[in-house]
């Protein structure tokens, strides 16, 4: 529990360039984890661990993908810069006890979510 309340505690999420251009390209690409801007070191930085990259259009999202979303960087964030998209969530589920899912939206396709539980498990941790 410190442990987890720690490490959202220490996440920023920050507008960047890149996650514009991709959301551009590909609707349901709203954030990236390890980037660290102004440097190619976006592995090993301890600042990239710390920091979701979003779109604008993120802000504006309807909180269910938000949180999804966001448990899912967080999981990449605990995971490490080499892990897939199954281990992201799977280390969210661990990490912060929730469980991410998908679905088609006017949003994007096969987009996180959280179901209305977890959505308050997630904003408990990120008020605390
Ligand atoms: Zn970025
Ligand atoms: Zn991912």
């Amino acid at each position: 529990m410190q442990l987890k309340k720690l490490l959202i505690m220490k996440i920023k999420i920050k507008h960047c360039k890149i996650a514009e251009e991709d959301h551009k390209d590909c609707k349901r690409w709203y954030a990236h984890t390890f980037h660290y801007q102004g440097s190619d070191n976006h592995q090993g930085s301890v600042e990239s661990r710390e920091i979701i990259c979003v779109a604008k259009d993120f802000d504006n999202l309807p909180i269910e993908h938000k949180m999804g979303i966001l448990a899912h960087e967080i999981g990449h964030l605990i995971a490490g810069y080499e892990a897939d998209e199954i281990t992201a969530d799977i280390t969210a589920k661990n990490a912060l006890g929730v469980r991410i899912r998908y679905m088609n939206s006017e949003y994007g396709r096969n987009l996180q979510f959280l179901n209305k539980a977890d959505i308050k498990i997630m904003q408990a941790m990120l008020n605390e």
